[in-house]
C-alpha cells in the first residue's frame, strides 16, 4: 500500500485531503500540531471506513528536530503533502519581527524540513510525489498580508527549483495555490467579507475543502505522471 504524509491534517483542507487519499487506496500519516484531538477523531473515522489506513503523528514542522523524528517515525514515503500553514491579517507597518518569522517559520521553512526529510527515502528509490500548499496570493499578493504572501510566493519557488533537482530521480514536485477555500482560517474574515468574496469569483462560490483534495488526488495519481514545477491555481477564477 502506498503511503503518504498529510501535514495540518487536522486542519479544514487537510482532512479533506487525508480522507481524499485513504480513499484513493493511500496509507495516510495525519500529521498534526495544535489538535491533536482532531486528527485522532478523523483517524479513528477513517480506519472504520479501512481498518490500518491512517494513523496520527504530531509536530511543529517549523522546529527542525521535532519534524526529522516525525519523519524517522513514519517510514518510507511515496507523498508528501505539505499543507500545515498559519495566516495572519496585519497592515504591513504593524508587523512585529515575531509576527515575520512565525510567518515564515511555518509557512516556508516548514516545508523545507519536510522535503528535507522525506526526499532521501524517496531519491533512494527513485520515486516520489510532493506537493505544496501555496495560495493565491502567493501569486499575485495581498493587501493585508505581505508575509503571507511573500511565504507563499517562497513555497512557489521552492516547488518550480526542487521539481528541476529531483526530476531525474524520478520525482514529482507540484504546488496548488488555492483561492478562498471555507475554513477555519477564513473564520475571522466573516460571513459578509465571505459573501463579497464569492461574488467576486467568477465561479460564484467560495472553495471547498474537497476542490483542494480533488486537485491533490490528481497530482499524486498516475495521470500526472509528466507534470512538475507547476502551479495549479484551483480558486474558481478568481486569479487567472
Ligand atoms: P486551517 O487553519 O484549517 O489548517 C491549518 C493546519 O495547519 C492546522 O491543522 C494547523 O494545526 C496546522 N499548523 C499550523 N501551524 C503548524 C505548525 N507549526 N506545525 C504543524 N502544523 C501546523 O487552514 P486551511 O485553510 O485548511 O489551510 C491549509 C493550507 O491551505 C495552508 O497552508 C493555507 O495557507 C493554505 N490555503 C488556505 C486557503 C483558504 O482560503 N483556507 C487559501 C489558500 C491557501
Amino acid at each position: 500500500m502506498k503511503k503518504a504524509l498529510v501535514t495540518g491534517a487536522s486542519g479544514g483542507i487537510g482532512q479533506a485531503v487525508a480522507q481524499r487519499l485513504c480513499r484513493d487506496g493511500y496509507r495516510v500519516v495525519l500529521s498534526c500540531f495544535h489538535s491533536a484531538k482532531a486528527a485522532e477523531r478523523l483517524c479513528a473515522q477513517l480506519n472504520a471506513e479501512r481498518n490500518g489506513c491512517a494513523e496520527v503523528a504530531r509536530a511543529d514542522v517549523s522546529d527542525f528536530a521535532q519534524t526529522e523524528a516525525m519523519f524517522r517515525a513514519a517510514g518510507d514515503l511515496d507523498l508528501l503533502v505539505n499543507n500545515a500553514g498559519i495566516a495572519q491579517q496585519k497592515l504591513f507597518t504593524d508587523l512585529t519581527e515575531e509576527d515575520w518569522q512565525r510567518m515564515l517559520g511555518v509557512d516556508v521553512t516548514g516545508v523545507f524540513h519536510c522535503c528535507r526529510f522525506a526526499l532521501p527515502a524517496m531519491i533512494r528509490r527513485k520515486s516520489g510525489r510532493i506537493i505544496n500548499i501555496s495560495s493565491m496570493w502567493g501569486q499575485v499578493g495581498a493587501s493585508c498580508e505581505v508575509h503571507y504572501s511573500a511565504a507563499k510566493a517562497a513555497v512557489i519557488g521552492l516547488t518550480k527549483a526542487l521539481a528541476k533537482e529531483v526530476g531525474p530521480s524520478g520525482i514529482t514536485v507540484n504546488c496548488i495555490a488555492p483561492g478562498v477555500i471555507a475554513t477555519p482560517m477564513n473564520d475571522a474574515l466573516g460571513p459578509e467579507t465571505m459573501r463579497e468574496l464569492a461574488e467576486e469569483t467568477p465561479l460564484c462560490r467560495i472553495g471547498t475543502p474537497e476542490d483542494i483534495a480533488a486537485a491533490v488526488s490528481f497530482l499524486a495519481s498516475p495521470d500526472a505522471g509528466f507534470i512538475t514545477g507547476q502551479v495549479l491555481g484551483v480558486n474558481g477564477g478568481f486569479v487567472i
